[in-house]
């Protein structure tokens, strides 16, 4: 049987790229009566005003959560917990609170002691994004064909948790429900340990600049291009990603180095074998990765390249 999707009131706490996202898909899609939102400086509620996506912004996340029905917190996963105590008063008996936090293991540890019996806690993570932040920077069709991990603790009333997964598949997304602790395993090894090599790489090649002049920017396309834009991520998020999702992330350090460390070896060694068979492998990852629809199949990640027109 199918599940509505539609919330009576939504409240969405942080309005930038994520939570503007969610505005502006569940606006299209129809899945709210009414949607709420606030942000914590004075310049972002009124450019939320301005943009008119939402129906009322208002001043403080106690008047936001007021007489929701959704509420989902789309700030900092350093920020959920002390937001968490200062809403709970406020929330009204029956509401599913959520987030989109990165990590779900501190999520859930930071904000569930502060939530009152009478409300469905259900945390999300949508994984989608880009490296913008801010206001402007959300789009309704950031979800399609994404997935968002649900992480409903122990005990949590069945009803609820799909009434939030329903809402998030009208917004375009595929749904997967897993525990807090596999959610931060996985995610350690597909998003948080990629995003820590590229802020390495682009920082190495930012000191050897100096060295070089400008030929790391120059030659950048080589392969060097494809990391800064991970590397431009908001440095308030990763900061707290890495801080709430320590143990995992050491964890496929751990292994990275050592698989790193192989490599090393083979190059050192002129063990050409070991490479082409490394290399052989990771391919037929991005392959998989593309069949599966999780990006696309145009070459150079679609980027358009220039016209040769006239003969020489
Ligand atoms: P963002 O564009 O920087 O927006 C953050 C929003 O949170 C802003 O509106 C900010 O308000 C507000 N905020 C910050 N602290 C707050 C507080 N204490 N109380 C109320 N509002 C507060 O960030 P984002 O990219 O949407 O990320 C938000 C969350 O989504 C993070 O937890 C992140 O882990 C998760 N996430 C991000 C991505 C991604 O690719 N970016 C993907 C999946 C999940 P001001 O503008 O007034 O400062």
């Amino acid at each position: 049987m199918s599940v509505d999707p539609h919330f009576q009131r939504v409240a969405l706490i942080g309005f930038g790229l994520i939570g503007g996202s969610i505005a502006r898909a569940a606006k299209r899609q129809g899945l709210a009566g009414e949607i709420v939102t606030t942000a914590r400086s004075e310049k972002t509620r009124a450019r939320v005003l301005e943009l008119g996506i939402v129906d009322r912004v208002v001043a403080t996340n106690a008047e936001a959560v007021k007489d929701a029905d959704l509420v989902i917190l789309c700030i900092p996963v350093g920020a959920c917990g002390p937001v968490a105590q200062e809403i709970a008063a406020h929330l009204k008996p029956g509401a599913v609170i959520s987030d989109v936090g990165s990590v779900k293991g501190a999520i859930v540890r930071d904000m569930a002691p502060h939530l009152p019996e009478t409300v469905h806690f259900v945390p999300a993570h949508p994984v989608a994004g880009t490296e913008h932040s801010g206001p402007d920077s959300g789009f309704a069709e950031l979800f399609i064909n994404r997935w968002c991990i649900l992480t409903p603790p122990e005990g949590t009333d069945a009803e609820a948790t799909a009434h939030l997964r329903a809402f998030w598949a009208a917004m375009g997304a595929r749904v997967e429900v897993m525990t807090p602790d596999h959610h931060d395993l996985v995610l350690a090894i597909t998003s948080h340990l990629p995003h820590l090599i590229a802020y390495t790489i682009v920082g190495t090649a930012d000191e050897l600049a100096q060295v070089t002049e400008s030929e790391v920017i120059k030659f950048s396309a080589g392969g060097f291009r494809d990391f800064t834009r991970i590397a431009a991520s908001d440095p308030t998020m990763w900061r707290d990603v890495f801080l709430a999702n320590k143990d995992a992330v050491l964890e496929m350090l751990g292994t990275f180095t050592e698989d790193l460390a192989k490599l090393t070896r083979a190059i050192r060694r002129g063990d050409g074998e070991a490479l082409f068979d490394h290399f052989t492998r990771t391919r037929a990852i991005r392959r998989g990765i593309v069949e599966i629809g999780q990006d696309s199949a145009a070459a150079d990640f679609g980027r358009q390249h220039g016209q040769l027109d006239k003969k020489p």
